[in-house]
């Protein structure tokens, strides 16, 4: 098994972290999860893209061209025969003397490494339940960064309760999941938050807006309450990991019959014929 440390591939066990790495003591680092379908990387330009836009807004150098990183990922990916699985990639603020502000020079450390995973088609096809948690993390949710403490204890809760996944919200309105986006369905309209800075604007979030497009499904980028999730028609969360995922039950409760509804399905088919296109590509 082999990753990639500061662009050189080597062997996984071969890899160590600095206790002084600003990663490891702050937290100071952005990430990306990349879906791999076939030995092929899936909307990794999206994905690259929120990247350096995560860096800009940290003032964090990456030293590599959107060429340069996907040739290394895509490297990775070959060396590890890897068919079905995501890879994780990570920038850190690198090596420095502990103290709170920008070391003058440090290097960035960045390691992408790769992991088997299979889609989880069974879940989709039955959908997951869901518990309510408040969101109590920054108000930068739109920088994917190694701080994630508030998403950890949300999805804690999740797993305490037999969920698969955490609905946060801001008082009345329902923000995302732990690490997911959330939508509703409501009268035919697909509803999710708006790409501010209370939530990340996901990947596959994005998918579904084109699929939406495509398929002549009305959408609505528009803050939701928590009572408006409890009534709504469908629930449905978005993510590299769970692409579209059917949420049938919220704090114990059903949502609608408590099956996966129309739209959520018409995305999951339109989603299915995107994932083969690559191949066939
Ligand atoms: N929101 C949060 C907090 C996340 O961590 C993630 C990613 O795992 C998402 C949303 C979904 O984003 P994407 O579709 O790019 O995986």
């Amino acid at each position: 098994e082999k990753l990639v440390l500061n662009g050189t591939l080597i062997d996984r066990g071969e890899a160590s972290v600095d206790i002084e790495d600003r990663g490891y003591q702050f937290g100071d680092g952005i990430y990306e999860v990349v879906r791999v379908y076939g030995g092929r990387l899936f909307t990794s330009e999206m994905h690259l893209k929120r990247l350096y836009q995560s860096a800009e807004k940290l003032s964090l150098h990456i030293p590599y061209t959107m060429e340069q990183l996907t040739a290394q990922l895509e490297a990775l990916v070959a060396a590890n025969r890897l068919d079905t699985g995501i890879v994780y990639l990570q920038f850190t603020r690198g090596v420095a003397k502990r103290k709170h502000h920008f070391p003058e020079t440090s290097e960035t450390t960045f390691v992408a490494y790769t992991s088997e995973m299979e889609r989880p088609l069974e879940k989709m096809r039955k959908g997951v339940k869901a518990v309510l948690a408040e969101d109590i993390r920054w108000l930068r949710c739109d920088i994917k960064s190694l701080n994630l403490l508030g998403n950890v204890l949300a999805k804690q809760k999740a797993v305490e309760n037999g969920a698969y996944e955490a609905i946060q919200h801001r008082g009345e309105t329902v923000t995302e999941g732990s690490s997911s986006n959330v939508f509703i369905v409501k009268d035919g309209v697909l509803l999710t938050h708006p790409a501010t800075n209370l939530i990340l604007n996901g990947i596959t979030r994005q998918v579904v807006f084109g699929i939406c497009g495509k398929e002549g499904i009305p959408f609505r980028e528009e803050p939701f309450t928590v009572a408006d999730l409890r009534a709504a028609d469908e629930v449905l969360m978005t993510s590299t990991t769970s692409e579209i995922m059917p949420i049938v039950d919220i704090d114990g409760k059903p949502v609608a019959d408590g099956t996966p509804g129309a739209i959520t399905l018409k995305l999951q088919q339109a989603f299915d014929r995107e994932i083969h296109a690559l191949s066939a590509a």
